[in-house]
């Protein structure tokens, strides 16, 4: 197959198609803005940070967190050679811990995998009677409300649930101030860039049942994380791996418009540092963040394809990455850190330990020895030292708010875990562009799924015959924003357009979401119960019982 592929973004999605098509015989460019590949999954070394020839710090966007339920993207590193013999995927290690931070209050340890060990066993018992500070009678209704979700039907997920907000769900506004910080907000927000308050019940819903399933079953996992830098153990062997397979990469490339002459893409116009130019190609897939798919949305380009005319009523937030770098290691847990009281949703995962490979003396000035990469969540809510939103925060107030936060959470019930001394340097994400708090802007932010969005993302075929679209807004079976689902609609994009050259190829291969078999005759009643119009059983129970 001689055609060719222009793929504009090279972020998972733009990679993944990329390594899609180049292994089925096509001819692949790929425009990326930047100077580096990987979009919001790349690293972002600390620039100017490395002495007497060490490498600058490592640092993230965001730390990488690969839930068990991912496939797609699996799937794909395990078709990305690393090392002589081995593969990407063999670069995720399984985390086996979940520290649950309480301001004020001691911290729970959860195990994020079902009991293997006397020490996992040990450390589950404490788990279930530690007091979560959530009345026992919010506790059961939480957990039925999860049960209702478990056994609704799809049916009744779009049609109902996709238009309420989590926070509706489950009934949030009645509760207490634990039920609504620890289970309303703490468990979503934490996750990703997620507003209990505001996103729809259907995303929260189904992203909490396969975060679930993979804690309670034996033979799933929850949580993975790299063994290393993004970059140097997945993002780079992935691109070099895509370059022998004959991708040619056009970096410091921006697309700045898509013409059309109503029917098919004509070409895409790319300023780089010698001027404007217009790539032309066979087909075309935009593999663009949203916020930039929107703004390339010309009225042209919304008449030939009016299924990308709404794009501009998605939402996005912020969720950035801040890292502290420290003199001794701070292993928390062998897993991620959620902070809970947190006003700024804060989550944190302590590097080194899954970083096994990394001598960390050999970065910055040779001193530090741990790295607490911290997400911050939530740009909004005003922080406990300035009072203000971390996106009305100069840099340095940022790194101030953050470090008191942990400290509330850490250096309480006697523990002193978060030491001045011990912090040899810290580095924001620069995607923070400053001054602020006059005009703060965040270049990258991240698609939310608000309740209703759906209506407004579109499938990666869309209208026009050559051109189709691939990122983490695209619908998909994942459905939250995150790498897997930028790698299915990569996958989606690919296969429509197997179709649309007459390729004989294998379409790329998709997953849909795994429930356990023992929920499908409950979601097959349920499917009956919405069929005649009636509500869900539990809601009935629920009822009865007086809620
Ligand atoms: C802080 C943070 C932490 C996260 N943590 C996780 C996590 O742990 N696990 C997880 O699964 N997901 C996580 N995510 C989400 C995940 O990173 C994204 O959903 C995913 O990487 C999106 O990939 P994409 O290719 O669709 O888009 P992007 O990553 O945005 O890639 C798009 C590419 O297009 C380029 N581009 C933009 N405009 C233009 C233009 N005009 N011309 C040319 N190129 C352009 C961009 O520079 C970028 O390289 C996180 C996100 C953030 C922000």
């Amino acid at each position: 197959m001689d055609k060719t592929v222009a793929i504009l973004g090279g972020g998972v999605a733009g990679l993944s198609a990329a390594h899609e098509l180049a292994e089925r015989g096509f001819r692949v460019r790929v425009y990326e803005r930047k100077s580096v590949l990987g979009g919001k999954a790349r690293s972002i070394p600390m620039a100017n940070s490395g002495t007497g020839n060490r490498a600058d710090l490592p640092g993230e966007h965001g730390f990488r967190f690969f839930p068990g339920f991912y496939k797609h993207v699996a799937d794909t590193m395990q078709r990305t050679p690393y090392g002589a013999h081995g593969n990407t995927y063999d670069n995720l290690s399984v985390a086996t811990r979940m520290l649950l931070a309480r301001a004020g209050q001691t911290e729970i340890t959860w195990l994020a995998r079902s009991p293997r060990t006397l020490e996992d066993f040990r450390v589950f018992l404490i788990q279930l009677f530690t007091p979560f500070g959530v009345p026992v009678d919010e506790m059961a209704y939480f957990v039925s409300r999860i049960l209702t979700y478990a056994t609704s039907c799809q049916k009744r997920r779009f049609a109902e649930y996709e238009n309420i907000p989590w926070w509706q769900f489950i009934d949030a506004p009645r509760m207490s101030k634990a039920y609504q910080a620890y289970l309303g907000q703490g468990m979503t927000r934490s996750m990703v860039a997620m507003r209990a308050e505001e996103s729809s019940a259907r995303t929260v819903g189904t992203t909490h049942l396969q975060l679930l399933f993979g804690l309670i079953s034996p033979d799933r996992v929850f949580d993975r994380l790299l063994s290393g830098p993004t970059n140097d153990v997945w993002i780079q062997p992935w691109t070099s791996y895509l370059e022998k397979l004959g991708v040619e990469f056009h970096r410091d490339s921006k697309v700045v418009e898509i013409g059309t002459d109503g029917e098919r893409v004509t070409g895409a116009t790319v300023q780089n540092a010698a001027g404007s130019s217009t790539v032309t190609a066979d087909f075309y897939i935009a593999a663009l963040p949203v916020e930039a798919m929107a703004a390339l949305m010309t009225e042209d380009m919304k008449r030939a394809a009016p299924s990308l005319a709404n794009l501009d009523k998605l939402k996005t937030r912020w969720m950035n990455g801040i890292q502290f770098y420290l003199s001794q290691d701070l292993p928390l847990a062998h897993g991620h850190a959620i902070y809970l009281d947190s006003p700024w949703a804060l989550t944190s995962i302590s590097q080194r330990q899954f970083w096994t490979n990394v001598d960390l003396s050999q970065y910055g000035n040779g001193a530090v020895r741990g790295i607490l990469s911290v997400d911050i969540s939530d740009w909004e809510a005003p922080g406990v030292v300035f009072g203000k939103p971390a996106r009305e925060c100069t840099a340095e107030e940022i790194k101030e708010e953050v470090w008191t936060q942990l400290k509330q959470h850490l250096n309480d019930s006697g523990a002193m875990l978060i030491q001045d001394e011990n912090l040899v340097a810290w580095f924001l994400d620069p995607d923070i562009e400053f001054p602020n708090p006059s005009s703060a802007t965040n270049a990258e932010p991240l698609l939310i799924n608000t309740a209703g969005s759906l209506q407004y993302r579109p499938e990666a075929q869309v209208e026009l015959e050559n051109f189709f679209v691939a990122s983490d807004y695209v619908r998909t079976y994942t459905d939250i924003a995150c790498m897997e689902a930028a790698n299915e609609a990569a996958r989606r994009a690919v296969n429509c357009l197997l179709v649309a050259a007459g390729s004989s190829a294998p379409p790329a291969q998709l997953w849909p979401l795994e429930e356990p078999a023992f929920l499908k005759p409950l979601q097959e009643i349920d499917r009956i119960r919405f069929a005649l119009g009636r509500p869900h059983h539990l809601d009935i129970i629920r009822k009865t019982l007086g809620g």
